[in-house]
């Protein structure tokens, strides 16, 4: 199947989960990388604040936003930027009503130890599907030089048999679902 109609299929499943399923499965999800062994080393980890559809990560970061260096993704313009997280920085909704830190951006990618990254779908050979802008991929081949670990996080039914993946898609050293 190509892209478009895969993430058509991955929304048609998304809209019969219950918020019940996906909040059990999300803390399942996060006690998974509380105990994986690049979280638990990591000082600076890249998360992702989540959208409704997504796993659910907003209480996990504010947990560990006082013991690691939490970084999240800010949308400008068709880039993402990536800013800290604190419990003290204030929030904005952006155009996709993701809160997001206002703030400097963070330069020092070199130390970014770990990046969890939501995607519609992905592969057990860590190729991602996102919703088709590009945004990570774009980010991710900045990074690509760091040797930062890139970890994929979705619900089990977003692991798919196959996703296509193009020359500028950037694979994930690893999928949590
Ligand atoms: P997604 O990853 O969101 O599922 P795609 O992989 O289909 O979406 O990419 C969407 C668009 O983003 C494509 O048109 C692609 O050319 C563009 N894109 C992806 N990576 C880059 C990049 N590194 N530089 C410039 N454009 C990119
Ligand atoms: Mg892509």
């Amino acid at each position: 199947m190509d892209k478009k109609t895969l993430r058509k299929h991955i929304r048609n499943l998304k809209a019969v989960r219950t918020e019940e399923e996906n909040r059990r499965a999300s803390e399942q999800l996060m006690c998974r990388i509380e105990a994986h062994p690049r979280f638990v080393c990591a000082e600076t980890v890249l998360f992702y604040h989540s959208l409704p559809d997504e796993v659910y990560t907003h209480d996990f970061i504010r947990k560990w936003a006082s013991r690691k260096q939490i970084l999240l993704p800010v949308v400008v313009g068709d880039t993402l930027e990536i800013r800290r997280f604190s419990a003290e920085t204030a929030m904005n909704k952006n155009a996709y009503g993701i809160a997001e830190p206002t703030g400097c951006p963070f330069s020092d990618i070199a130390h970014i130890d770990l990046a969890i990254i939501p995607g519609m779908a992905f592969d057990r050979d860590g190729n991602r599907l996102g919703r088709g802008k590009g945004y990570y991929d774009r980010l991710l081949s900045c990074l690509r030089n760091t040797g930062v670990y890139k970890i994929g996080l979705c619900y089990d039914f977003q692991l798919l048999p196959q996703v296509p993946a193009e020359a500028h898609d950037v694979p994930m050293d690893e999928v949590i679902c």
